[in-house]
């Protein structure tokens, strides 16, 4: 039997091959990678890719990891229409191809069945992605209260809304799920038809019956701003609150 092949430190580049490419909503994909150099990620923490065009020009995103630890490298890339970097993954990037990685990355907006709960996840459009990697790894050990809040403007727009309502289903009572629909009649009784605002969040907390220990809120950055000062004016305490900002 050889050897298991060596990790990486998280800061070194390596290349890793495109192994699966799925349509998750009409502007995302999920990109799967064999990067067998790579150390084990925690959910919540992001890779760094980066690309380089023929005439030595290189550009540099962040990505957060939608898969379980232990469950492979999945990505999930929303095609920005004048972006750089993610027309690229949606018009160019095949499977077989080689791009070059580096991780994982973040210590901070990290959570693991260990760190107890209950659990808050508060996410819009792709910063849904490390947020289901929480959920899946809370699925292998089910024990804390979740709540989980998305934002986005169809329920088709909603990644993995499907597989979240499967396992709020096979969860009932321990797993909430609530989808924000802004552009849409929302499809489930539970789901709202306009923006998390104050008012909403404080009343789905208030349906919870409980406040975070852990709360994490991820997205474009008017999102993360608006959810987290709605948190804070619901009584969630300041240091309970994580946040990664995607830009926009
Ligand atoms: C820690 C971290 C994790 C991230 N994880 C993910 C992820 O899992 N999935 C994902 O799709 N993206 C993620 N992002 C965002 C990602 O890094 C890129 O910023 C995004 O893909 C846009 O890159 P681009 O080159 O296509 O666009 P750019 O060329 O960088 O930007 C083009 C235009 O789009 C605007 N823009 C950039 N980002 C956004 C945005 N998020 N929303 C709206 N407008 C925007 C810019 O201001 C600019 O005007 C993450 C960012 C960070 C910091």
């Amino acid at each position: 039997m050889s050897a298991p092949p060596h990790t990486l430190a998280p800061t070194a580049w390596q290349d890793a091959a495109i192994v699966r490419i799925d349509r998750v909503t009409p502007h995302m994909r999920a990109f799967e990678f064999d990067a067998p150099r790579m150390a084990p990620h925690r959910a919540g923490q992001h890779v760094d890719v980066r690309l380089t065009a023929p005439d030595g020009y290189q550009a540099q995103r962040s990505y957060s990891i939608s898969s379980a630890p232990g469950a492979g490298l999945q990505l999930l890339i929303d095609r920005i229409e004048d972006g750089e970097v993610s027309p690229f993954f949606h018009d160019v990037a095949a499977v077989g191809d080689t791009i070059e990685l580096r991780g994982p990355l973040g210590g901070h907006f990290v959570w693991q069945p260990a760190d107890g709960g209950p659990l808050l996840l508060v996410g819009g459009g792709s910063g849904l992605a490390p947020l289901v990697a929480m959920a899946r790894a809370w699925a292998t050990a089910p024990e804390v209260p979740v709540l989980m809040l998305a934002s986005a403007r169809t329920w088709n727009d909603v990644p993995w809304a499907d597989e979240l309502a499967a396992l709020e289903a096979r969860h009932a009572g321990r797993l909430r799920f609530v989808a924000a629909i802004t552009r849409a009649q929302p499809g489930r009784a539970q789901d709202i038809g306009q923006r998390w605002d104050a008012a909403r969040i404080g009343a789905e907390l208030q349906r919870w019956g409980t406040l975070p220990r852990h709360a994490f809120v991820c997205g474009a950055n008017p999102f993360v701003e608006t959810v987290a000062q709605a948190l804070l004016a619901a009584g969630v305490p300041a240091p309970a609150i994580r946040t990664e900002r995607y830009g926009g």
